[in-house]
């Protein structure tokens, strides 16, 4: 009998590029911004269902089924006199997210009990204005701080704005305060059609205060405003050159009264695409799925983690809500995945450690022949420093 089906031949000169480039980084070299940029620019469903394939062990191998859970809190709430494009709380823009002034701190304690009950290892204090300078609110901010971290049951982080003086950072350094998120947003040619009131040097500028106090940085982007793969990839590099230690990436809940309120939602697979070009540019980093998970990706959410993704942010999100915390829980349970981590102090991020040890997990899709003699004991160059 004759079939009425037809497939097109593949062309396997990208799988065999893919597979180079992966085997490539689980020996421990880092890619090209060229070839970061190639794997980007990837479009066919076969090359990306490839790239991920080879995400997924480069996640294994350096992360092993270790996923880091962190929630946030919006201490001040609205009102920001910032104009960026995609944000539901700045005051240029009629939205519906709520405005109020800095919580008091029993709201910030009460969160944080919450969050460690759920398992979770990290809470993010953030706050919707333009920065943080000397004075009350630096105060208030620093004793919710120390009161997190005398707790002694979960990290407290911190989202709090532009910082632009070193005394700024110190101050947070010396309250406890470990972990800083602070988002590149996008490439620094694409930076000015997403906020005007503040330039991408700013925000890096504000990362080296912060890593000068010895805080570790937590730095991402945001997905699905118009910027180009190219873009995306200048974003990878960027935070690879500034060391983040964790790479938060947001994709894009168009916000009705923001401008970007009609840009059209990225495809599922480019999301798990943009996942897997992180994973291999940034191996070691904890790569974490944030804001735009449960709109955009829908029922492959779980699909981040065969992409690379090796932390997810679980609570409701600053202005737009997440799947219950318990859905997550499953989810990461059915996988063989498991979030009862970090406590670690971003220790596997340490260049003198040998690689992780591969764990069992459904995900491991087994082992990889290896090119080079010394495989099995990857020399890392050029990863970023704490
Ligand atoms: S992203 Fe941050 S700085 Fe920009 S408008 Fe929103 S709250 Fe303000």
């Amino acid at each position: 009998m004759l079939s009425t089906m037809s497939a097109k031949p593949i062309d396997a000169t990208n799988f065999v590029r893919i597979a180079e480039l992966g085997r490539q980084v689980l020996a421990g070299h880092d890619l090209t911004p060229e070839e970061g940029c190639w794997l980007f620019r990837l479009e066919s469903r076969g090359d990306i269902s490839e790239l991920l394939v080879w995400a997924n062990r480069i996640r294994e191998q350096f992360k092993g089924n270790k996923v880091h859970l962190c929630s946030i809190v919006n201490v001040k709430s609205g009102g920001c006199p910032e104009d960026c494009r995609f944000c539901a709380q700045s005051a240029a823009y009629e939205t519906s997210s709520p405005r109020y002034g800095l919580v008091d701190q029993d709201t910030v304690l009460a969160a944080a009990k919450e969050a460690a009950a759920n398992g979770v290892a990290a809470l993010g204090l953030v706050a919707a204005w333009r920065g943080l300078d000397e004075g009350p609110m630096l105060d208030q901010v620093c004793r919710s701080l120390e009161e997190i971290k005398r707790g002694g049951q979960i990290r407290a982080d911190a989202s709090l704005g532009m910082i632009k003086s070193q005394k700024v950072a110190d101050r947070l350094a010396q309250s406890g305060l470990e972990c800083y998120n602070h988002n590149l947003e996008t490439s620094p040619r694409f930076f000015p059609q997403v906020c005007t009131t503040h330039t991408y040097e700013d925000r890096v500028q504000t990362l080296k205060h912060l890593k000068q106090a010895g805080i570790k940085i937590c730095s991402g982007g945001i997905f699905g405003m118009g910027e180009t793969p190219d873009d995306r990839c200048d974003l990878a590099f960027a935070l690879k050159r500034l060391g983040a230690h964790v790479v938060p990436l947001n994709f894009l809940s168009p916000i009705p009264g923001t401008p970007f309120a009609h840009c059209a939602p990225l495809a599922p697979l480019e999301i798990l695409k943009s996942v897997a070009c992180f994973r291999f540019i940034l191996p070691k980093q904890e790569i974490t799925v944030a804001g735009g998970r449960v709109v955009n990706l829908r029922d492959l959410q779980s699909l981040i983690f065969l992409a690379g993704a090796s932390a997810l942010m679980v609570g409701n999100y600053l202005t737009t809500p997440n799947q219950p915390v318990e859905k997550d829980l499953q989810m990461l349970k059915d996988l063989g995945l498991d979030p009862k981590w970090d406590k670690h102090g971003f220790s596997d991020q340490d260049d003198r450690r040998h690689r992780a040890t591969p764990h069992p997990s459904p995900l491991n899709l087994g082992n990889i022949q290896h090119p080079t003699s010394n495989a099995q004991h990857p020399i890392p160059r050029g990863e970023g420093a704490a």
